[in-house]
């Protein structure tokens, strides 16, 4: 019961095919954590491989930093025994 994601292909402007030489029919998309182009025309299929791809960057912009603080709120039950000393 696993629904296949549509996959986004973005045509790749001004890209020609080497199989049938057709340019604008080129489409880019992910799969599976690969790039891939393809050709619209022909079928034509390939694996871009990026070099050096950045292992997730985490891109810290201005985050101000805020320090969390937790409040420990204690309820203090002031049903304790109380020795009312008498004399
Ligand atoms: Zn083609």
């Amino acid at each position: 019961m696993s629904e296949a994601k549509p996959v986004k292909k973005r045509f790749i402007a001004g890209a020609v095919c080497p199989r049938c030489g057709e340019m604008d029919r080129i489409v880019n998309y992910t799969e599976a954590g690969k790039n891939f182009r393809e050709c619209v025309a022909c079928g034509f299929k390939d694996e871009i491989r990026l070099q050096s791809q950045p292992s997730e960057l985490t891109t810290r912009v201005n985050q101000p930093q805020q320090p969390v603080e937790e409040q420990a709120v204690k309820i203090i039950g002031g049903s304790g025994s109380k020795h009312v000393g008498k004399k």
